[in-house]
């Protein structure tokens, strides 16, 4: 995601480090990185206003006259970023005793309701009870989908006959029904959605929103849909108040302009984004990350975060100090890899690490190159290696080469290639070691 507004930055500011700096090269950066912002489809008041403080600040004193200005000048976009997007309350404020309430709306289309059944499974493993209502009367197949997702993730799911029915009747049944019982202490309901924003929409949700008094108003918007997204969220917003967005859809092709605008446009904070078809691809948004992951600096963190879910911790600790200290070898590497690919795809996972994202397009574009078919024959190789050769692969020279490929069925020069890419990707973790962020990103950049 993000692909195009990353590769313009990246150019804008990359040219900007080259060369001396002077007010018409910082200017014309500036107006680079206002092109790629609108082709990104960000909204051009949010670019005007964006553009406007970070052209002020770039023609400071402090940048002109600093040894590293684009550094400067990366740091102030870098910051500007996150100030459009955040601060971000996650916090659903659910109630501590009593059923708490959640209104899930947004169009048709958006992932209403495959993120209910995500968020219930997130609030599943926070300790909560949550039940899914069935408050779509309009979509046809929107009931059974609820109730095929709930099932998925193990929620109750609230349903009625569509027929003659009204969704705040529904709605108010489901609330007395979680009153009822133990097993329930929070009610996520899936309103109806329409293809666009209009009036008939907005008074039936006004409706539940007014009987219902929901303790969280959550719209859900497909980033996918650019300006529209943030139409709706606009429109919707002056009908309901919400107290947050969900952007679904950022694992797809998107520009990300509505990452960029929604918070700005409506005053509404982007607290979780949808990030893949699965139940369980719902993540809290950090506005840092997506401000770093759209200038091109991978979302390591994120990475991480996902990585330590489900890798065996006490080896991840093991790595990551070894990696600080900058003794990562290639058994490291090796024992890396097989955590790796219990994440799911190589591509998904390399757009994460600083550097990698260019390599992962590279290596979909070329024909036959499969990320993760990549990493079966890294793991063969370091397989056929000797424990030496693993700790210091500098050892590997031609004859070490030759025997290496033989054993795994590969080229030398396949064998070559692995170890100048581990060497690259070492020293980089060694130069990244104990770097403060802004130094990281001048790492990546180099
Ligand atoms: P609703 O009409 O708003 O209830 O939308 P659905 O929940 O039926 O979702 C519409 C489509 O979007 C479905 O095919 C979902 O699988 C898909 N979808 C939802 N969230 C995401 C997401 O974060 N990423 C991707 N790639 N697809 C999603």
């Amino acid at each position: 995601m993000f692909e195009s507004i990353t590769k313009s930055l990246g150019s804008a500011l990359g040219n900007l480090q080259r060369g001396r700096i002077n007010e018409a090269n910082i200017q014309e950066a500036i107006q680079e990185i206002k092109q790629a912002l609108l082709e990104a489809d960000v909204s051009y008041d949010v670019v005007d206003e964006f553009i406007k403080t970070v052209t002020q600040q770039s023609l400071g004193e402090k940048v002109l006259k600093s040894l590293k200005p684009g550094e400067q000048i990366v740091g102030i976009v870098h910051q500007e970023l996150i100030n459009l997007m955040g601060p971000v309350d996650h916090s659903l404020h659910m109630r501590k005793s009593g059923i708490s309430i959640i209104m899930m709306c947004g169009l048709q289309g958006s992932g209403k309701t495959t993120t209910c059944a995500k968020l219930a499974k997130m609030l599943l493993a926070e300790g909560r009870k949550p039940m899914l209502v069935a408050a779509d009367l309009q979509r046809p197949g929107a009931i059974e989908q609820l109730k095929t997702v709930g099932a998925q993730v193990g929620v109750p799911v609230h349903a009625e006959d569509p027929k003659g029915n009204n969704p705040v009747k529904v709605c108010q049944n489901g609330v007395a029904a979680a009153k009822k019982t133990s097993s329930v202490d929070t009610v996520i309901l899936d309103t109806a959605g329409r293809l666009h924003v209009d009036a008939e929409l907005m008074k039936e949700l006004s409706q539940i929103d007014r009987k219902l008094s929901p303790d969280q108003v959550l719209l859900v918007t497909d980033a996918m849909t650019g300006q529209d997204a943030v139409r709706s969220a606009k429109a919707f917003n002056e009908a309901l108040e919400l107290d947050g967005a969900i952007l679904t859809k950022l694992d797809g092709d998107t520009r990300g302009g509505a990452a960029l605008s929604v918070k700005q446009v409506t005053g509404v904070p982007i607290k979780f984004i949808g990030v893949g078809e699965q139940l369980d691809k719902l993540e809290l948004f950090h506005p840092d990350r997506m401000a770093s992951r759209i200038l091109g600096m991978g979302d390591i963190v994120s990475l991480v975060e996902k990585a330590q879910m489900q890798f065996d911790a006490e080896e991840m600790e093991k790595q990551q100090e070894r990696m600080a200290k900058g003794k990562f070898t290639l058994d490291d590497f090796h024992k890396q890899m097989k955590q790796i690919k219990k994440l799911g795809s190589m591509g998904e996972i390399m757009k994460m690490i600083p550097g990698m994202g260019g390599m992962a397009d590279m290596m979909a574009q070329t024909d036959g190159m499969n990320p993760d078919k990549e990493i079966g024959r890294m793991e063969a190789m370091i397989s056929s290696m000797t424990p030496q050769e693993r700790q210091n692969p500098n050892l590997i020279d031609r004859s070490r080469r030759n025997r290496i490929a033989r054993g795994c069925g590969s080229e030398p020069g396949a064998v070559g290639n692995l170890v100048k890419q581990f060497n690259d990707m070492a020293g980089m973790m060694q130069k990244m070691a104990g770097m403060g962020v802004r130094d990281k990103m001048r790492a990546v950049q180099e």
